[in-house]
């Protein structure tokens, strides 16, 4: 399928190449790998495949000018990151093209994540000139106590394909406003958002070797000797818990400070005294934005026996009245899933739980010939060992249970090694607090199917990970704590 002129020229604006000291260049060998359009299965254009040497170059041009930046004043790198936002929302519309291209996601869906993409960068634009310390007198006055916070370090930066942009922001905005210098690695699959974010960043004025990008089609071996190596004092990786285990058994070698922004399993429960208006709102959010793959995805649906039938109704009739197709295309609103197979594994787990006695209201299978689609399915009588229930769905998958007592709801909604989010619907503002302390989740939705925010602290416990993203705290990530103690 060809693409549009506004299409190529997208694709076409974005350098493909590494960016190694503040230079464009090849890989090794010239060598590139494919960027594929997950609507279309066709090739959009070829990136550069970074060898181990490029990798390694990287964290030698990182670490050459990280005591340099380290001293830049906070006010400067600040002014580098609210230009960058800037030029991020001027040209919201290209970028936003070029992420449903290679991506997926409906059009108005990659507008507004490179709205809160740029949000991570104007929001530690500010919090650059706000690392402080503090100063205490000794407990018998002897002596007096300073902390301070300095960069940590060269950094690993490893992003995921599912929010190509904010995914990015999230983490470089903060390292660059802590000081500290990074090598970045966006999947294989959504290089190009990342590439455009380089480019961005060095027409603010970031100065060569502060942001290293490689792009490559064998992450684990290109990566591992970064992890290695000893001059490395940081790895922040949002992935899959699978690869995230690998990266902490990797970074234990040096005992690398890391953060990781890992899976989910994300229960959306509906009480019956919730406003079931809101709630349907809410479940269409929580589920289908991304097109059911964001970690953040409501996985299982909890619904209390008296409004189940009615709420499951509603959802499979708003679901099933959703567009499926390409994300350029206007009026779509549910685009391709990554790839074929994430096709598979959405089918296998609709597949098991009808096996084990569950109804298909609307949707249950792929779509199209061509493109990586999936319908919108909502599925009833989840019997509770479905694996749709235990696995990372991430897809258009709404498996709906039932419950009878509060406790029984956030017994259940804990029965799970993740722990990034958890929903939940009601208007009885004293069951809202017994159940936000209840959950065992970093990150809790009342009311409402959406958490993200730049200004919040994103991160979850239990198997979804460590460490925070966003916020005051997602600065500290990047900074350590030192502490003198001064004899007067
Ligand atoms: P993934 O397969 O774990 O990959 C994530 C990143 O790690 C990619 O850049 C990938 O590169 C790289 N990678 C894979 N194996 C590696 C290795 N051995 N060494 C170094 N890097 C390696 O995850 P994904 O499929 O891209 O993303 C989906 C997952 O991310 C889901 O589980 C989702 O829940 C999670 N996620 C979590 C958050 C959060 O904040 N908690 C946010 C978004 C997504 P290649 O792809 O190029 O191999």
């Amino acid at each position: 399928m060809a693409l549009s002129e506004q299409e190529r020229d997208a694709v076409e604006s974005v350098p493909k190449q590494l960016y190694i000291a503040g230079v464009w260049r090849d890989a090794g060998g010239a060598r590139t790998l494919a960027v594929e359009d997950p609507s279309t299965e066709e090739t959009l254009c070829e990136v550069a495949d970074a060898t181990i040497e490029d990798a390694m170059s990287a964290l030698d041009a990182a670490c050459a000018v990280q005591t340099q930046w380290a001293l830049t004043p906070p006010r400067d790198r600040g002014e580098i990151l609210r230009r960058a936002f800037e030029e991020m929302i001027e040209r919201t519309e290209e970028l936003a093209i070029l992420m449903t291209l290679e991506m997926g996601k409906p059009l108005p869906e990659s507008r507004a994540e490179i709205a809160y993409a740029a949000e991570y960068l104007r929001w530690y634009s500010e919090e650059a000139v706000r690392i402080s310390g503090e100063y205490a007198v000794a407990a018998n006055g002897a002596s007096r106590m300073l902390t301070l916070k300095q960069p940590v370090g060269p950094c690993i930066l490893i992003t995921p394909w599912n929010f190509p942009m904010a995914m990015g922001t999230r983490k470089v905005g903060p390292a660059i406003a802590a000081g500290c210098t990074m090598v970045v690695k966006p999947a294989k699959q959504t290089p190009l958002c990342m590439l455009a974010l380089t480019e961005i960043l060095e027409h603010a004025g970031l100065p060569g070797g502060v942001c290293n990008v490689i792009t490559s089609s064998s992450s684990g071996s290109v990566m591992a000797p970064l992890i290695a190596d000893p001059r490395t004092r940081k790895l922040s990786f949002t992935g899959s818990t699978e690869v995230g285990r690998k990266l902490i058994a990797q970074a234990s070698e040096k005992v690398l400070r890391v953060s990781m922004e890992l899976g989910g399993n994300a229960p959306f429960i509906v009480f019956d005294d919730a406003d079931l208006d809101a709630a349907v709102d809410g479940a269409l959010l929580a589920k289908m934005r991304n097109i059911g793959e964001a970690c953040t995805s409501a996985n299982r649906f909890l619904v209390h026996e008296s409004v189940a039938s009615e709420f499951a109704q509603r959802l499979a009739q708003r679901m099933g009245e959703m567009t499926v197709g390409r994300g350029t295309t206007e009026g779509v609103t549910v685009g391709p899933l990554i790839d074929q197979a994430a096709v598979d594994k959405v089918a296998e787990l609709v597949g098991d739980a009808v096996d084990r006695g569950a109804k298909i209201l609307t949707g249950g299978a792929p779509v199209g010939d061509n493109g990586h689609f999936f319908a919108p399915t909502v599925l009833v009588d989840v019997a509770p060992d479905a694996r749709v229930l235990a696995e990372e769905i991430f897809g258009p998958v709404a498996p709906i249970t039932t419950f009878t007592t509060e406790e029984e709801a956030i017994a259940r909604a804990n029965d799970t090694e993740y722990g990034l989010v958890a929903y939940f619907f009601t208007r009885d503002l004293n069951r809202a607090m017994r159940v936000i302390e209840g959950l065992h989740t970093g990150m809790v939705g009342v009311n409402q199917g959406m958490v993200s925010n730049p200004g919040a602290p994103f991160g979850g416990v239990k198997q979804s990970g460590y460490g925070r993203e966003g916020g005051r705290e997602g600065i500290d990530e990047y900074l350590s704590l030192k502490y003198a103690a001064i004899n007067l």
